[in-house]
């Protein structure tokens, strides 16, 4: 019986075992399942649309201003302004406010080569020097090749702003250079933009100039990185600087982030949109659910599995252990209650006596009334017995038509007694076959355990005080 318990929680375990891992697996694969095709889709679909989108609005935004102050380098007024030799300030003035109030611009501006003067919408409100590192950006575009470029940079008049600077080199009527002429457009629009694009697509914006070195983000960073420097990015910044737009994904704080690049020829910048590749709050949560359920499921198919290996077990054990016919114990069953009979007997120094019935001429009855008659007769005799013992006793179908009570605590004199009580009880109620009553009779013999015997020995005496009842005709209780 042990083996079979042992064998039960075995076979749970595996189930149970089979379950988690199926279900776990399944739960699994479809999370990694979802999340990859969601990030699929965020890098084919969602970051290049946002892109797109972003890039179209800076374009609406910043190309007017570009071709603004395109054309203040091309006034005719302006040039001719400077090489009459800067007379009237209030002229170039009323020139810059003009242009900032028709075009809404932030600012408009004219620094002379000549002068090193910075006229202003407000008026000449300063001198560039080469020794102001905040006047940097007018030497480097001088020096450059380049006829126009855009920096970030501080408002010359309100130095909590930050303004685009959109500068254009203007040269006289022999291409001689003259200075730097432009627009200022205000950073925050784009800041705004950026932001908006930030929140409502979960993805961060950026913009880096061609040396990689990022020149607006949301954020108002003091010091912005540079690309080459940046985590992760480092190792693309090259490939991203080569070409005009792509698709990139990289690792940063262990992340995977999904990134988008496009140069945007009216700034000289790209711009940089990317994603972090996290795994969706929805996707997570259906995950939980699913764990959930197959926990659920995994509990009551144990439950069940459980109660019904149980019943089953219970059925199995009754059969191995009970006679089928007449519903009592079997040898089987009947054994490990001998021996725990003994041993309590020997402990409590009790008597216990035993007796082996076996029903006299059997065979003859069978032969007159068949078999199934026989069986009826077994039935009514394995009643008989059980309600003439004590519910501390114990019955046995030893086999055929023989049976062994044990009787606890119960010396042969009293077990004599007992037998033929027994004996009398059955010769004196017919058994009813078909409505014809059968008087039966039976033989019993009787041991009583002596301290130290085997089992076997004790059912041997008993077998042989059978044995003598038998030879002495019958019908009697013979004690061994
Ligand atoms: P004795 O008085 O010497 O015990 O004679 P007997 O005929 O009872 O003994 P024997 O051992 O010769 O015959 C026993 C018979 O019991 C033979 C067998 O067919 C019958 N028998 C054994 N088991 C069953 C059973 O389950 N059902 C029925 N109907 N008969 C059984
Ligand atoms: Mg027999
Ligand atoms: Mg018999």
């Amino acid at each position: 019986m042990k083996h079979i318990k042992k064998r039960k929680t075995r076979f749970i375990l595996i189930l149970c075992l089979l379950l988690i891992i199926g279900f776990s697996s399944i739960s699994f694969v479809s999370y990694f399942v979802a999340n990859n095709s969601l990030n699929q889709y965020i890098r084919a679909n969602t970051l290049p649309l946002t892109s797109d989108n972003i890039y179209s609005e800076i374009q609406r935004d910043v190309l007017p201003t570009v071709i603004i102050s395109s054309l203040m380098a091309q006034d005719t007024f302006v040039r001719d302004w400077i090489l009459d030799g800067e007379q009237n300030i209030d002229q170039i003035t009323n020139y810059l406010l003009s242009i900032q109030q028709r075009y809404k611009t932030e600012t408009a501006f004219f620094i002379s080569d000549d002068t090193r003067n910075y006229y202003h919408s407000t008026g000449l409100i300063k001198q560039v020097s080469i020794n102001n590192s905040a006047d940097d950006w007018y030497f480097l575009i001088s020096g450059s090749q380049d006829n126009y470029d855009i920096n970030v940079d501080i408002d010359a008049v309100d130095k909590q702003k930050t303004n685009i600077f959109i500068n254009y080199k203007i040269f006289d009527y022999n291409g001689g250079y003259l200075g730097i002429i432009g627009v200022g457009l205000s950073s925050e629009r784009v800041k705004e933009l950026i932001e908006y694009y930030q929140t409502s697509y979960n993805s961060q914006v950026y913009f880096a100039d061609l040396t990689g070195q990022v020149t607006l983000s949301h954020k108002q960073l003091t010091t912005l990185p540079n690309l080459h420097q940046s985590e992760g990015i480092s190792d693309i910044a090259d490939e991203i600087l080569q070409s005009p737009s792509g698709s990139f994904t990289y690792m940063r704080q262990e992340q995977e982030v999904f990134l988008n690049t496009r140069f945007v020829p009216e700034l000289g910048w790209y711009l940089l949109v990317e994603q972090i590749g996290k795994p969706e709050a929805h996707i997570q949560k259906t995950l939980w659910i699913n764990l959930f359920v197959s926990f659920i499921i995994t509990t009551l198919v144990l439950i069940l599995g459980n109660l019904t290996i149980r019943k089953y077990q219970h059925r199995l054990i009754m059969m191995a252990t009970h006679d089928k016919l007449t519903g009592i114990n079997n040898r089987h069953g009947f054994e490990p209650i001998l021996t725990q009979s003994i041993k309590i007997a020997a402990r409590n120094k009790q008597a216990l006596s035993m007796v082996l019935v076996d029903i006299d001429h059997f065979k003859a009855i069978n032969d007159q009334y068949g078999h199934i008659s026989g069986d009826t007769i077994l039935t009514q005799f394995a009643e008989t017995l059980s309600q003439n013992l004590r519910d501390s006793d114990s019955l046995c179908r030893w086999g055929g038509e023989e049976f062994i009570f044990l009787l606890a605590d119960c010396n042969a004199g009293n077990a004599m007694h007992l037998a033929e009580k027994i004996r009398l009880a059955i010769n004196a109620t017919p058994f009813e076959i078909n409505g014809e009553k059968i008087i039966v009779s039976a033989s019993f013999g009787l041991s009583q355990y002596i301290i130290g015997e085997s089992k076997d020995k004790l059912i041997a005496r008993a077998d042989s005080a059978l044995y003598r009842a038998k030879t002495q005709g019958r019908n009697c209780v013979e004690q061994a």
